[in-house]
């Protein structure tokens, strides 16, 4: 299970199969981290750095988290993709097409100026997310979408 949590500042990426249950998140940063509570992660309730000191702790891998320097990242199922946006202008997405199988990526892309800022891999993320949320398979032709997909 691949999920997003987010606030002003930060994204934080949680994936579910690499999660070993060593709690180290839990006690890094209790209000944030509560397996009691749905949704379990709230972003609000601590600061950016106790967050970040307690992903980067985090020993599986499966918690990562990236600055969002401003990009909002948004589904747009209706037009079958992930869109970033800096303010209201478009610059980036993630689009895929919907078979009998699921949901297959078949083109990542943002502004070479906005590269190396993580927002492709959330543009993915933000649609793998929506199709696990929808109970439909996942693939990929893109070759980006693939790599985030077997990380
Ligand atoms: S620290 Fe990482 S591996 Fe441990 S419970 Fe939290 S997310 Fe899972």
């Amino acid at each position: 299970m691949h999920r997003l949590y987010e606030n002003n500042d930060i994204v934080v990426f949680w994936d579910s199969d690499k999660c070993y249950h060593a709690k180290r998140c839990v006690t890094g940063s209790p209000k944030t981290f509560d397996i009691n509570r749905r949704p379990w992660i709230d972003m609000s309730l601590a600061d950016n750095p106790e967050i970040w000191q307690t992903v980067s702790s985090c020993p599986s891998g499966a918690l990562k988290c990236l600055y969002k320097h401003g990009i909002e990242v948004r589904m747009d199922e209706g037009s079958q993709r992930s869109v970033a946006y800096d303010g209201e202008v478009e610059i980036g997405e993630c689009d895929y097409q919907r078979t009998d199988s699921g949901w297959v990526i078949v083109h990542t892309g943002v502004r070479p100026e906005y590269e190396g800022k993580g927002i492709a891999k959330r543009l993915v993320y933000k649609v793998i997310e929506a199709a696990e949320r929808a109970h439909v398979g996942i693939e990929a032709t893109c070759s980006y979408a693939v790599k985030v997909l077997k990380e």
